[in-house]
């Protein structure tokens, strides 16, 4: 029998869409529903308990037993407590299920056990979660039954942003009404949004995970703190768009079947460039849903690799040597009537809306180049960006030869006049069709790449959130665009005014634009010269939240307000100590637990044999060098972990969270290292049934 998977069928089974709010409400409660979704406002009373019962109908009526309201605390992750829809049994002691509209919309969590950057202190705990419209409810299916989750945002008391879900959604708002301030002056007055549209690529690692549970640093870091690297790595180029092994398909397979039950538009898989390695892509949506969509994808890999046996790594750099994992994200601007407005058309040099669009963006990312490689910093990808994999720290714009080519006629004559055309690539085999090529290559080294409609931020570290970056790219573009749309509006001469914008802008921005390898050395000092910021670590760039510069920018939009800048400059100090102090333990431990006991019995494996030797009037001189040389890496493996324990516990007795993650950073992960190296080392020349963990081998070519 042929296994078929009828997808039309089981698409958003498990969402509870607009389409099916379209068959179960009566019609104004649905009207109503789409008008809130679409343009915001408060549903009523009433509605809001149609609503509720109506999706309380569907979820029991397809097994739900629990409703959640589903968020995304600043931990990164996702956040949920669960209801069941049961109440007080009545008289006869049946059991009625209800949900009512102040339950959909509204929830109460503490919100003191969630990182709050000290907007929250525990006696004053309150914090609510309120339901997000705009992203469909969805149920979810596993071991503990079926939940029906509820994207919602998470608040404090008195409405400061706890989440990752508030300020994006705040800053579609705000890229939605200054892009229409836009579209409108070129006569789209028929548009009532902009929407900031996602795809979000995701890149993965997938271990056996019986090797998974015998790692320590694994289980607790996600990544590898020691190993050293195997005989093979990725330097033949084989497993790229290779062909995907039997247990990976079977993952895949079952991964992609349980992302379109819950509407997830999975499109893309395929084998990255690390082995081990692999990725899968959406279809683009909304930046929110998009956003959600990606904590479902994490959340999906990791649960269904259990069920296969694996374990799906989503640390950005969990083995030492190979590729790490990234995200990109792809993020474009469309109106509600179908205009991309970055879609240069096929003479970009004739479509002044585009080039406005896009004098505005490099404005933008120009201006605003600190914040949004702050977006893309977590650390994990301290390890990842700046290596020969992934862009360096350094923000700037690739274009391609085509729209450069429009920049700098505009540059210097102040009119485009012609562009590069599309060209047509011979195959020079008749039986293949000659193929229309793109007017741009691509530029896999930018980490901010224009690719044909949109733009691919390629920063973005694989097991962060993706709301930080776009939240990020909808404001600061909201920005260019509004300082743009005054002027505009009040202009005289409007055909004259917006071409000395596009003049104006792309002149005074130009140093953002690079179209060459961002991972040379060279450009380093180049972007030194360019006065282009270079913030290496996650460190580095933190304080770039709260620059008069940026709360100027961030308060104007109401993004945030800077106490919640302050609130997220603290959690991510703490949050670095944090990861630091727990990986130090983690190597500690698997040092003095592991690794030196393992050497132990091997040097007195080594020197049986050595004695034995002698009693037998034969210098084995193979095993008395070795003896030596272990014992001479042992002894240090020793003393330098001695040294990061002392080290560890002063940077732990630091009091300021600032000056304690730098310590961490300058000190303990440096001292890291220095362990690292001798540990590595011993792992090369130890008898492998003597090492006591799993090897780079093992884990990245026994999958
Ligand atoms: P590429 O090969 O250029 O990376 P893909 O077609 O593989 O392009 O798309 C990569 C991701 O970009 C996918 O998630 C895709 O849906 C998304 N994407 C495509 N067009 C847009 C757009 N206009 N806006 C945002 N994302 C887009
Ligand atoms: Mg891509």
């Amino acid at each position: 029998m042929k296994d078929i998977i009828n997808v039309e069928e089981i698409f958003a089974e498990n969402v509870f869409t607009f389409g099916k709010m379209k068959e179960m409400l009566p019609k104004e409660a649905y009207e109503e529903v789409i008008s809130v979704a679409d343009f915001g406002g408060e549903l009523s009373k009433k509605t809001a308990n149609i609503v509720a019962n109506a999706m309380k109908e569907w979820a029991i009526e397809n097994g739900a037993t629990h409703y959640t309201h589903w968020f995304q605390p600043l931990t990164g992750t996702t956040a949920e407590k669960h209801d069941s829809f049961i109440t007080h049994p009545d008289k006869d002691g049946k059991m009625i299920m209800e949900f009512s509209g102040k339950e959909l919309i509204k929830g109460e969590s503490d919100a003191s056990s969630f990182p709050s950057g000290g907007l929250r202190a525990t006696f004053e705990a309150r914090g609510y979660t309120a339901w997000d419209i705009t992203s469909p409810a969805f149920l979810r299916e596993d071991a503990i039954g079926t939940i029906l989750c509820i994207p919602t945002a998470f608040c404090s008391y008195k409405g400061e942003a706890l989440d990752k879900k508030t300020p994006l959604l705040r800053s579609m708002q705000a890229i939605s009404e200054q892009g229409l301030r836009i579209v409108k002056l070129f006569g789209n007055t028929e548009a009532k949004k902009v929407t900031a549209s996602v795809g979000a690529e995701q890149e993965y690692f997938l271990i056996d995970r019986d090797m998974y549970l015998r790692r320590t640093d694994l289980i607790h870091t996600g990544r590898t703190l020691i190993g050293s690297p195997a005989a093979k790595g990725q330097e033949m180029d084989d497993h790229y768009y290779g062909c995907i092994r039997e247990r990976i398909g079977a993952f895949m397979k079952d991964v992609n079947l349980e992302l379109w039950k819950v509407g997830v538009t999975a499109k893309t898989q395929h084998n990255e460039v690390a082995p081990a390695q692999h990725e899968l892509a959406p279809i683009y949506e909304t930046a929110n849903v998009a956003t959600d969509h990606n904590q479902i994808v994490m959340e999906t890999m990791k649960k269904v690799a259990e069920r296969h046996n694996l374990t799906c790594l989503l640390h950005e750099k969990p083995f030492k040597g190979i590729n790490g994992s990234g995200k990109h994200n792809n993020w474009s601007l469309n109106t509600d009537n179908g205009c991309n407005l970055l879609d240069p058309g096929d003479t970009p040099n004739d479509n002044i809306q585009f080039l406005l669009v896009l004098a505005c963006i490099m404005k933008a990312v120009d201006t605003h180049a600190d914040l949004l490689r702050q977006s893309a910093s977590n650390v994990g990808n301290d390890h990842r960006l700046g290596a020969d994999e992934a862009p360096p720290a350094i923000i700037s714009m690739f274009l391609g030869e085509q729209l450069d080519d429009v920049i700098k006629q505009l540059i210097e004559t102040g009119e485009a006049t012609h562009c590069l055309a599309n060209n047509h690539l011979e195959t020079g085999v008749s039986v293949l069709p000659d193929l229309l090529i793109d007017p741009t290559d691509r530029n896999r080294t930018s980490p901010f790449a224009f690719t044909g409609n949109k733009f691919e931020f390629r920063m973005v570290g694989s097991s962060d959130s993706i709301s930080d970056p776009n939240v990020i790219l909808n404001t600061i573009v909201a920005e260019s665009f509004c300082e743009a749309a005054d002027r505009l509006e009040a202009a005289k001469n409007f055909d004259e005014e917006v071409h000395n914008i596009i003049k104006e802008y792309v002149t005074a921005h130009q140093r953002i634009v690079f179209n060459g390898n961002n991972y040379a050395p060279e450009w380093v000092e180049e972007a030194a010269r360019r006065g282009l910021p270079n913030l290496p670590t996650m460190l580095d760039a933190v304080e770039t939240l709260t620059t008069e510069k940026s709360i100027k920018l961030f308060e104007k939009f109401n993004i945030f307000t800077k106490a919640e800048l302050e609130s997220r400059k603290e959690i991510l100090f703490e949050t670095y100590s944090k990861t630091l102090n727990i990986e130090a333990n983690c190597l500690r431990e698997m040092i003095k637990r592991q690794i030196l006991p393992s050497e132990i019995s091997y040097m007195n494996e080594l020197a049986d044999t050595v004695n034995k030797g002698e009693k037998a009037g034969v210098k084995i001189s193979s095993a008395i060098n070795l003896l030596e040389k272990v014992n001479g890496y042992s002894t240090k493996l020793a003393e330098s972990v001695d040294k990061l324990e002392v080290i560890l516990k002063e940077a732990r007795a630091i009091k300021d969270n600032k000056e304690k993650a730098f310590a961490f950073r300058d000190k303990v992960k440096v001292c890291m290292e220095e362990v690292r190296v001798y540990s590595d080392e011993l792992e090369k020349i130890t008898d492998k049934d003597f090492w006591p963990i799993p090897s780079y081998s093992d884990m990245l070519f026994e999958v």
